[in-house]
């Protein structure tokens, strides 16, 4: 029966993304939470191409993965050289991988233009990289560079390309649309032009620039691919590759693909959270499947819809990729959103007495300036308070800020704190930039000995919007912070006229949130 690979290449090219970049320690974990994901081969980097890139290949070595293959990657040998002698080659047989994969031009304009080559010897380069990989007993992958474009320009030079491969014994022939200029209706028809019962695997590797990589890369298993490739959360060059997000369930679940991944659906959501953590990259709430929009909400009459059957709302159960249903909050919750809501501690019944006192405070809050649809840990812990399943992790006796700066030197901010927390009663002070880094660090200082998590959170993302700027002297602020243990990630809300006050009861929300969810329980 047909079956469909799943190729990452969120590590070489992904990382040709704006502003993405990983060490070689988020390399290495990387890999491992696509390993346990199923995924079928992980592309690890060109080798030839910085020491950072060789070490990976060298640690993989030593490390174990279940079930994924570490590709290296490279492109074929220069023009007028030997496979065996060339540095690209030599350099992919260094990284020691079972699998390797080469890259080679099939548009004459680039062989030409870029390569400085005429199409014969382009071909002799594809023939001589890949047996001689072949025969150092490597699988062979192999990517055609603009094949569609190629394809366009030339179809008989584009052809004679991929026959040039299968008979040098490349395993599989990925077909690329490198500019990402292709739409999904020449996919179509140029693959189902190939003569494939005569190729070894057909696979697609398609980048973002139409916004239709995804697409692309659905048709081109519809009409007979069966490798495909893309990355976490579709980062890449320019628009991106195609999001293997968005492909692996698609795949999974409504093209009935991948029986590996499938089993292991249910790490998506955190894979693409954790690779965006590593990424320092803010993830994007409306990503397919795995944002946290993509099964929201708004309060009403959705939420009484959804109460009722979800299949009448949503595509897919959320608990399959791992997400969660959201019910958006606002002004017009109504009493089903909440009871919803509540369904995570427990039945609740409309009529109760925590429905209608959360529902009260809700209102009030919300007339504050309060807002939940973007703080789900901060309304966690009115839930939990209304509900009696709430532990106080501090009580705030007082924190004191100074910040000063000279002529001579930059603006520093003082500060300490008191608190009484496990009954003790503790200190903390810190010396930051600004007050809401200062208050952090000083929480920080004041905890850190007794809560040893703390050194996880980490805040990731923290957001200030001006409620009534008609008044600028006695606005109000709301502050969000996100905060992330590298696994999780979490919202927290602070409303005041003072900056400070709203920043440190998001700060607050953030590590309360944390102790009663992942360290009370535990
Ligand atoms: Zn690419």
């Amino acid at each position: 029966m047909k079956d469909v690979v799943i190729y990452d290449t969120t590590l070489r090219d992904g990382m040709q993304g704006l502003e993405i970049s990983f060490t070689l320690d988020d390399k290495l974990k990387i890999a491992h939470k696509l390993d346990e994901m199923g995924i079928d081969y992980i592309e690890g980097g060109f080798p030839l191409s910085n020491e950072k890139e060789a070490a990976f290949f060298e640690q993989c070595r030593k490390e174990t993965f279940r079930h994924a293959k570490i590709v290296a990657f490279g492109s074929t040998r220069r023009p007028g050289t030997k496979a065996a002698n060339d540095a690209h080659t030599r350099a992919l047989l260094d990284a020691e991988t079972e699998t390797v994969i080469i890259v080679g031009k099939t548009w004459k304009a680039h062989v030409e233009k870029v390569l400085g080559t005429d199409v014969e010897e382009n071909l002799a380069m594809i023939a001589d990289s890949i047996s001689f990989l072949k025969g150092e007993g490597r699988e062979v992958f192999f990517d055609l560079e603009h094949f569609f474009d190629g394809y366009k320009d030339d179809a008989g030079y584009a052809l004679r390309v991929l026959q040039t491969a299968a008979e040098a014994g490349a395993d599989t022939l990925i077909v690329c649309d490198t500019n990402g200029g292709t739409l999904p209706s020449e996919v179509d028809t140029i693959i189902n032009a190939l003569p494939i019962e005569s190729l070894p695997k057909l696979g697609g590797h398609f980048h973002n620039d139409c916004g239709t990589a995804v697409a692309n890369s659905l048709v081109a298993i519809e009409a007979g691919a069966t490798h495909i490739q893309g990355t976490i959360n579709g980062w890449g060059e320019r628009c991106g590759n195609a999001n293997l997000c968005a492909i692996i369930p698609n795949v999974c679940l409504k093209m009935g693909y991948a029986p590996e991944v499938r089993k292991n659906l249910v790490h998506l959501t955190s894979l693409s959270r954790f690779v965006a953590e590593k990424a320092n990259m803010i993830p994007d709430k409306r990503q397919p499947y795995v944002g946290v929009a993509a099964f929201s909400h708004k309060a009403g009459q959705h939420a009484d819809v959804l109460a009722k059957a979800s299949i009448l709302m949503e595509h897919i159960d959320a608990a399959e990729v791992g997400n969660q249903r959201q019910i958006l909050l606002s002004e017009l919750a109504g009493k089903s959103t909440i009871v919803d809501k509540l369904a995570r501690y427990g039945s609740f019944d409309k009529k109760s007495d925590v429905v209608n006192t959360l529902v009260k405070v809700l209102k009030d809050r919300e007339r504050e300036g309060y807002e939940y649809e973007a703080a789900e840990a901060s309304f966690d812990l009115l839930v939990r308070k209304a509900i009696g399943m709430y532990t106080p992790l501090l009580t705030l006796k007082n924190y004191h800020l100074e910040s000063f700066k000279t002529s001579e030197t930059p603006s520093k901010t003082v500060g300490r704190l008191f608190l009484t927390s496990d009954s003790k009663e503790i200190m903390g002070a810190a010396v930051g930039v600004g007050p809401v880094e200062t208050l952090d660090a000083a929480l920080r200082d004041a905890l850190g000995p007794h809560h040893d998590y703390l050194s996880l959170i980490t805040l990731t993302d923290y957001r200030v919007r001006v409620l009534n700027p008609e008044n600028a002297a006695a606005a109000r602020v709301r502050v969000f912070i996100t905060s992330s243990d590298h696994e999780h990630s979490w919202d927290t809300v602070g409303v005041n006229e003072n900056i400070v006050e709203a920043s440190w009861e998001a700060l607050v929300d953030s590590l309360e949130y944390y102790y009663n969810n992942f360290v009370m329980t535990k």
